[in-house]
């Protein structure tokens, strides 16, 4: 039995996905984004109970990350956001898997190659509206036009475009994206070219814009139980289905002026006891994504917060639980193993931590224990999962 892992709701995933469904429009329905190993949660876990809930549509950035999704037993839509390369195509194209395109000269190659495959490749649109990452721009739509209609082993079955600013809420400029999205297929549609699927709504967008729902929605945030921003929290009741955990290893009664750590950065300041737990920075532990500043109050906080890294004072920190008691770290957070100061709650090695630990940034490595019907039904390494495509996984059931 491991001493750190991550205990996985399902049932929790299950219920955002019931509470965020509750709220789609007519004749839309929800694209699963389960991409980043499902935010860390688990991919397979995560699409397998969603697929159980009624989900028939998901979406990943990589042809791997699809891949393993199907042999595994996902049977529905699977789209793939990001740009791939033709040398993975083959496979994604004969496993039944969507492409998005964003590039005119992929177009001529991708329908030679599913021609080789003898079967017709599923294709996206990816239209470039304001977010400066992938897409064609309106200027492409033209040529775009003409080489789908040469490309008779290509089926188009969508259209999408990705919104900048849906968590910020800036409406004019997603307004402004979301007229050019419409504007685009407008035109493509007076070269023939007929669009099944549109979609453009994220988490934000979803709760933000119900009048942009259209056919699909591409959910991720939400169903792993965050809000896009703090200024969402409780537009939808959701569950938080992660809950990061590690058993004290080792315990230690210390005087006071006691130094702890690299570079002696802590020192007790009375008698007291020191637990170590087996987490640390290379496992995603106290590793904080680049602060960028949103106003002029974000960025005093931030250099507030900095100045104070800077004496050793670590501001705003979240604490760790120790038997539903605030316990804080002492010193610097090691590679693979921290100091907690315990101060006067008794401790004992084998005692349960809850430790802050950010889902995308948590070391695929760690054991996910999946909790399913109220029963922890399941553990394992999920890296494995995590892998690039090996056809030797094909073999295995899972649950
Ligand atoms: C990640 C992603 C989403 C999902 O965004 P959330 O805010 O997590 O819901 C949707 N569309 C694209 C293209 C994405 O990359």
């Amino acid at each position: 039995m491991s001493d750190l892992w991550i205990e996985v709701d399902l049932d929790a995933i299950k219920y955002n996905y019931r509470q965020i469904t509750s709220g789609l429009s007519e004749g839309c329905r929800l694209m699963a984004v389960v991409k980043a190993d499902a935010y860390g949660l688990g991919a397979v876990e995560i699409a397998r109970s969603l697929q159980e809930e009624g989900c028939t549509a998901f979406a990943v950035t990589t042809i791997s990350e699809a891949l393993l999704l199907r042999a595994q037993q996902i049977s529905g839509q699977i789209l793939v956001l990001g740009p791939s390369s033709p040398e993975d195509w083959p496979v994604a194209v004969k496993e039944n898997i969507e492409l998005t395109m964003s590039q005119l000269d992929w177009i001529p190659v991708l329908d030679k190659l599913a021609a080789a495959c003898g079967v017709k490749a599923k294709v996206q649109l990816k239209i470039e509206t304001g977010m400066g990452r992938t897409g064609f721009t309106g200027e492409q739509l033209q040529e775009l036009a003409a080489l789908l209609a040469a490309a008779s082993q290509l089926e188009v079955t969508g259209a999408y475009t990705h919104f900048a600013r849906g968590a910020q809420q800036d409406r004019e400029y997603t307004r402004t994206q979301h007229d050019r999205f419409i504007e685009a297929l407008d035109m493509l549609a007076t070269s023939g070219i007929h669009i099944p699927q549109k979609h453009v709504c994220n988490s934000a967008a979803f709760l933000d814009h119900p009048e942009y729902h259209y056919d699909l929605v591409r959910v991720g945030t939400l169903i792993i139980g965050h809000y896009p921003s703090p200024a969402f929290a409780g537009r939808l009741q959701l569950k938080d289905p992660w809950l990061a955990k590690a058993r004290v290893v080792y315990v230690q009664k210390v005087p006071k002026g006691t130094f702890v750590g690299y570079q002696s950065r802590y020192k007790t300041k009375s008698d007291t006891t020191l637990a170590v737990i087996p987490i640390g920075y290379a496992d995603g532990f106290g590793v904080e994504p680049k602060l960028v500043p949103q106003n002029i109050v974000d960025l005093m906080k931030i250099i507030i917060k900095n100045t104070a890294a800077l004496f050793g004072i670590q501001l705003g920190k979240e604490t760790l639980q120790l038997k539903g008691k605030s316990v804080s770290v002492a010193g610097k957070i090691g590679m693979q193993l921290t100091v907690l100061d315990t101060g006067q709650i008794s401790c004992q090695p084998g005692d349960e931590i809850v430790v802050p630990l950010r889902r995308t940034q948590a070391n695929p490595r760690i054991t996910r224990m999946y909790i399913k019907n109220g029963a922890k039904y399941k553990v394992r390494v999920i890296n494995e999962n995590f892998l690039p495509y090996n056809a030797e996984r094909r073999g295995d059931k899972g649950t």
